[in-house]
């Protein structure tokens, strides 16, 4: 199904890269993170060139529910001990930087992108995670971040606790991509099939590049990186619902923290007010049988009773395994490769801290933040767990497909897992890695780089 984004906006087409060029950098995937980094290159004085498998927007991207916060779930009393204040500073600085900076890019490029302040709230409806919280908004206070712990929301049931943070925001994704890649030089329908040193193929084209930035949501290659040791992804779900017009709406954006929590902003989509709820969140590839969207709506009838539903998506995204993305070198032997992933549902604003340290690396000057979300970091202890995880689960997915009794076992072109089918969406996914395909066998999303 099509999100509410992509039913509003129909961005230009492009054309498919078909000669041999050079430029001092080529950015691959023409997603929010893409788009970014091209778009502040220009802005360093960097020509660069973007090539993008189908469209603009038309990843991850274009069913986002599109929150531009820097409260990503219960994450900064973790990084502090984890990683220490310094590092938990960084994340803390590059994703609230990002918000500003999509204000002033906002602004000066004059982009109607029904842009909208708002406080964002994480909550809990358990007594027992309530001092959870309370720690949580101390330890955002402390890394500078304006938070507080309350009791007082507009979620229609009770509460026992929630953290706001003040001067987040949201915007439609969509006309901002529009609008931020008119003046950038684009191709679509262009896949990179091959990279070799500064050389990247497409099937009918390549470009010479200095430079070479992967923002394909998945860097699809096992080796070099082992990007698909370092996460796995998850896939959630969204109903939109028609909120009628003379019922107060949220101003606010929510997230609960426990495992059922629900994601909730309020959106103006023509002239209509539209409710997002979000949730039901699962490893992709482990939703054989379904229901995720009719939890969804069981609840929205008994909270929302008066809405109806005018749409509904689903999205996935990736989950690194210390909760924090993989922005910079894509690995210590490719200086001039680089690479943002691992957004774990928060890619907006890790979009923009990748796009700043990704430009400012080609540029040559060191970004403030950019150590935290180095690739090259490998704190084993605080990895092991997640490490060893993925690994079992790409050996589950690998020796189901080679003791499958199915005669025709569907198989990911990936890395050879057997694929399982998504109840809700008639797809099929892969539980190691996370492709994506539809029952057609095409192609949704990687890290395949073709259809069945
Ligand atoms: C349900 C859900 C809700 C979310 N809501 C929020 C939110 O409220 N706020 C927030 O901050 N984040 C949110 N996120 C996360 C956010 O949507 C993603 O992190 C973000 O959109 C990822 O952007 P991207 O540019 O990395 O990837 P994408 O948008 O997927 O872009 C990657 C592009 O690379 C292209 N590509 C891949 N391979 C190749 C190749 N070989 N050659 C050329 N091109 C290639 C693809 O076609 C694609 O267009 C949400 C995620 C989910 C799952």
């Amino acid at each position: 199904m099509e999100s509410i984004w992509k039913k509003t906006v129909e961005i230009p087409k492009r054309d498919s890269l078909k000669e041999e060029l050079h430029t001092q950098a080529v950015v691959i995937g023409a997603g929010m993170a893409g788009i970014l980094t091209a778009y502040l290159l220009k802005q360093k004085g960097v020509e660069s060139i973007v090539l993008e498998a189908e469209r603009i927007g038309g990843g991850q991207t274009q069913n986002t529910t599109a929150k531009i916060t820097s409260q990503h779930n219960l994450i900064y009393a973790y990084l502090i001990e984890k990683f220490g204040e310094e590092k938990a500073r960084q994340y803390a600085h590059a994703n609230q930087k990002a918000i500003g900076s999509f204000q002033k890019i906002i602004e000066n490029e004059q982009i109607a992108c029904h842009l909208k302040k708002c406080p964002s709230y994480l909550y809990t409806t358990e007594q027992n995670r309530v001092q959870e919280l309370e720690n949580e908004a101390l330890a955002a206070k402390v890394l500078g971040i304006p938070a507080q712990f309350t009791t007082e929301t507009e979620l229609p049931f009770t509460i026992s606790g929630a953290v706001k943070f003040e001067g987040q925001a949201q915007f439609h994704p969509l006309e901002f991509l529009q609008e931020l890649s008119k003046d950038l030089t684009i191709y679509e329908h262009s896949r990179v099939v091959q990279v070799e040193g500064n050389t990247v193929r497409t099937e009918q084209g390549t470009v010479e590049a200095e430079h070479v930035v992967f923002a394909v949501h998945y860097p699809w290659q096992v080796v070099p990186g082992f990007y698909f040791l370092r996460m796995h992804q998850e896939r959630s779900y969204v109903i939109a619902l028609e909120l009628p017009g003379d019922q107060p709406h949220m101003a606010g954006m929510y997230l609960g923290v426990e495992e059922e929590g629900y994601s909730f902003r309020v959106c103006e989509n023509r002239d209509k007010t539209v409710l997002f709820m979000g949730g039901q969140s699962h490893r992709t590839g482990e939703n054989t049988s379904g229901g995720k969207y009719d939890n969804l709506r069981k609840h929205a009838r008994e909270w929302f009773p008066n809405c109806s539903e005018i749409a509904h998506w689903s999205a996935q995204d990736c989950m690194p395994m210390d909760h924090i993305p993989y922005i910079g070198c894509f690995t210590s032997d490719r200086p001039n490769w680089y690479v943002a992933t691992g957004f774990e549902k928060w890619g907006m604003t890790s979009a923009m801290a990748a796009a700043e340290i990704i430009s400012d690396k080609i540029i040559g000057h060191k970004n403030e933040d950019q150590e935290v979300f180095a690739p090259q970091r490998f704190p084993v202890t605080a990895l092991s767990k997640n490490f060893t995880e993925n690994v079992m689960q790409a050996v589950k997915g690998l020796s189901k497909q080679a003791f499958s009794v199915d005669e025709y076992p569907k198989k990911c072109p990936h890395m050879g897992c057997k694929l399982e089918q998504n109840a809700d969406e008639n797809t099929w996914e892969c539980p190691c890695h996370g492709s994506c395909f539809g029952a057609d066998g095409q192609l949704h999303s990687g890290p395949a780089q073709h259809g069945l």
